[in-house]
């Protein structure tokens, strides 16, 4: 018999409701010892009561809870929740009973791990539950609610499909060779591999783009002094929304920003922030900003369009090298003294866009210059089926690695029993995406990214 498990789903703080949840077929029992009601507790009936200690009668909290049987519920077993008020005092004192009458603490993702491995979902399901829960774009949460739905593993099972017709289709030859029909089966086989080797990097394409809508991207904004560079930051959140920070209460970062970029969760370094510091706690600051410099995915540089370049401009340049870069022109108003040729000749990669911070033209230049650069051409900027998972996508490599190993054993003529180990291995890969040929650690590995209570 599985454990009863409980925790608090809802978010630690001050809210109006949280939830205790409490799964495994001692979840009625659980809740009957420490819910105490006027009213009969019915299946799936919310129901007015108290939590109350059963060791001394003392009313913990006054609540809602409800009982759902099994097999209808989000773990498939049994499920009881409680919603007591949002406090954390109320919350830790339900979970704490709950727990000395019957339950252990959940692990991490457990509820959702039980509602896979009782075939409620499958992986790739239950690791979109998480990407939904933390999205912080429209356009995050779409992708994740669509993987949540089950968009990318109809697409993995059809694939899968493709693969075991391919499969039969050898085993048929290989037990009833027939040399006459030798050649048509060897063209005919490594069409369809290349077919369905196509349907993968197709998927492999939106990956890239998938990871930026779901983890975000990091711009880092480097400048000399006054050419404009604050002024920018504060154009570019008050157009776009900014994203809540992740932990209440922290105080603010002044050199990093977030916010959503036409639905891009974007992280933006003040690279002004950047300079010497005596002060200890600045010096951490500063250090984590030179790191986050290094480590963006995107660089701004900003020049003053008015003036000539100068040797603070020469040194950010080297400092730019290879990178992938977008350069302002700012300052547009006051003169076109460097625009485009002469940092063209430099920095032969950059997009130059033209700015005046003073009146914010050009910012909706630059905000789709990112976007641009996000969708890489590949992706259909609507398109909701795309790969936002590191695990998927490497899966999804070694699965076409596989696949294109065995069109070549084809193309070179090789005995079907050979090619045929190849194409097995792409369709076991595959089915990793979707759990159905997964190890323990890597479910292990999966949950573990779960929050508590999840
Ligand atoms: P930072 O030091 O790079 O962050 O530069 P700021 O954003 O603080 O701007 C420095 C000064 O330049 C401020 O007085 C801004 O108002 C001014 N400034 C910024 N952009 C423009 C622009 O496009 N045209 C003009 N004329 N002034 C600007």
């Amino acid at each position: 018999m599985e454990d009863t498990i409980a925790a608090v789903s809802t978010a630690y703080g001050e809210g109006g409701i949280g939830v205790v949840r409490i799964s495994g077929e001692n979840a009625k029992q659980v809740l009957d010892r420490i819910f105490v009601s006027d009213f009969s507790l019915d299946n799936r009936k919310l129901t007015y009561g108290h939590v109350v200690d059963p060791e001394n009668g003392e009313i913990v909290d006054e609540v809602l809870a409800v009982f759902m049987k099994a097999p209808n519920t989000y773990t498939r077993e049994d499920v009881a929740e409680i919603d007591t008020h949002g406090s954390v005092v109320s919350l830790r004192k339900t979970l704490s009973l709950a727990l000395a009458n019957g339950a252990r603490a959940a692990e991490k993702g457990e509820f959702t791990k039980r509602a896979f491995l009782n075939g409620r979902l499958d992986l790739s399901q239950a690791e979109a539950v998480m990407d939904v829960i933390s999205a912080k774009t429209d356009r995050t949460f779409d992708v994740a609610v669509g993987q949540l739905e089950g968009r990318l593993s109809a697409e993995i099972k059809s694939i899968r499909k493709e693969i075991m017709d391919v499969l039969v289709n050898i085993t048929v030859n290989i037990d009833y060779p027939d040399e006459d029909i030798e050649l048509v089966v060897y063209n005919d086989l490594s069409n369809r591999i290349s077919q369905i080797g196509d349907m993968i990097e197709k998927l492999i394409d939106t990956a890239d783009t998938g990871r930026m809508i779901r983890e975000g991207i990091s711009i880092a904004i480097i400048g000399k002094p006054n050419v404009g560079k604050s002024s920018l930051m504060n154009a570019l959140l008050r157009e776009s929304r900014a994203i809540v920070t992740e932990i209440p209460g922290t105080t603010r970062d002044t050199i990093e920003e977030s916010l959503s970029i036409k639905n891009i969760p974007v992280k933006l370094i003040d690279t002004a922030g950047i300079r010497d510091a005596d002060d200890e706690i600045e010096k951490i600051g500063i250090e984590r900003s030179k790191e986050s410099f290094n480590a963006a995915d995107l660089i701004i540089f900003m020049i003053d369009a008015s003036d000539a370049l100068d040797d603070e401009d020469m040194k950010i340049i080297d400092t730019i090298g290879e990178r992938q870069v977008i350069v302002l022109a700012n300052k547009t108003d006051l003169g076109r003294e460097t625009c485009g040729g002469k940092i063209k000749t430099l920095l032969p990669k950059a997009t130059v866009i033209e700015t005046c911070m003073k009146d914010r033209s050009g910012v909706e230049e630059i905000e789709n210059e990112i976007e641009s650069l996000v969708y890489g051409g590949k992706v259909k900027q609507n398109e909701s089926l795309l790969v936002t998972n590191a695990r998927h996508e490497a899966l999804l490599r070694e699965a076409n690695k596989a696949l294109s190993d065995a069109k070549s054993m084809t193309d070179r003529g090789e005995a079907l029993d050979f090619i045929d180990i190849d194409i097995k291995r792409s369709y076991e890969l595959l089915g990793q995406i979707i759990g159905e040929t997964v190890e323990e650690d890597v479910l292990n590995e999966v949950f573990s990214r779960f929050c508590l209570g999840k």
